[in-house]
């Protein structure tokens, strides 16, 4: 199931397309990294799919065409910075919001202990630090326990603490079964916890992967230049445990996309099967390098 499709959305401020013509879908279950370089156009993306902007063209629909009315409900957010009240404690603000939204208090403390901000007790938000203040802002996106949260940059200028403080909390938000949708352009952090990924340029939508299809692209591979790739592979193989997915042969070199554990072991059996090895290199193509190429259009 589709908890988010959009269709050809598209921005534009004075005939300039800061959005511009994407389409992309966002499955149940899944964390959706949503990457882009400052200024890709990701939160105005963010802002017109939570109707804070209005749409230039295109289209979107919210769990498979839901009216956009109860849909909404369905959806938690934040975006950049949370809006808190400075002189209230955590336990205050959620107060505020479940007030707004009509939703029982009763469901404060989960929240709380969620975003683990359950033993701040009397400490004003104005108090607090930027990780926490993030996770409040997270806390407050909760209330009404929504199917979809769309979080704009939650991670944006936190230190490393914080940023894995996040990352564990929406790993078991995803374990509860909500959807996530999260931009940001901390690359490295997306990695580690996105099972998919839309990545923007210039307002466009330049590539959707999943994270398996990421990790194939951009695992390190070992590349071993030699006289015989058909007698090699053979060896090779048995080094790969039989499996022949991650070894392929061009011209004289054999690729090997597996982590080889004794390099040393390798190329002696080479060695003594008379195969001349000529040359032994890691062709490194992390996933951060992907993205830049991809970001840089
Ligand atoms: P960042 O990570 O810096 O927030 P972003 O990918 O979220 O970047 P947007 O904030 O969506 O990018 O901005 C995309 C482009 O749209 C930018 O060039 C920005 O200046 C422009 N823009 C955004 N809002 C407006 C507005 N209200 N009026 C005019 N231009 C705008």
């Amino acid at each position: 199931m589709y908890i988010l499709e959009t269709d050809g959305l598209t921005k534009e401020y004075s005939h300039v397309k800061v959005v511009d013509g994407v389409s992309l879908k966002v499955e149940q279950g899944d964390i959706y990294g949503f990457v882009g370089k400052n200024g890709a156009g990701k939160t105005t993306f963010i802002r017109m799919v939570l109707g804070l902007t209005r749409i230039t063209d295109g289209s979107f629909k919210l769990f498979e065409g839901e009216s956009l009315k109860t849909a909404k409900k369905r959806v938690g957010s934040l975006i950049e910075s949370p809006a808190l009240f400075k002189n209230m404690t955590a336990q205050q603000n959620l107060d505020v919001y479940c007030t707004m939204l009509g939703v029982d208090k009763k469901t404060i403390p989960a929240i709380l202990e969620t975003v683990g901000l359950s033993d701040t007790g009397r400490k004003k938000a104005g108090d607090f630090s930027l990780g926490m203040k993030q996770r409040l802002g997270i806390g407050l996106a909760l209330v009404g326990n929504p199917d979809f949260l769309i979080l704009d940059e939650p991670i944006n200028g936190l230190d490393p603490t914080g940023i894995v403080d996040i990352r564990e909390m929406l790993l078991r938000l995803k374990e509860q079964g909500k959807t996530i949708f999260i931009s940001s352009h901390i690359l490295g952090e997306l990695e580690k916890m996105a099972t998919r990924y839309g990545i923007v340029s210039n307002g466009k939508l330049v590539e959707e992967i999943s994270a398996k299809e990421l990790a194939e692209k951009c695992g390190s591979r070992t590349v071993i230049k030699v006289s015989d790739t058909v007698k090699a592979s053979s060896i090779i193989l048995k080094f790969l445990e039989g499996s022949t997915d991650n070894l392929e042969c061009e011209k004289n070199s054999v690729f090997i996309k597996a982590k080889i554990e004794n390099i040393g072991e390798l190329t002696n059996a080479l060695f003594n099967a008379g195969i001349v090895v000529s040359g032994i290199t890691t062709d490194e193509n992390s996933a951060e390098r992907y993205f830049i190429n991809k970001m840089e259009g």
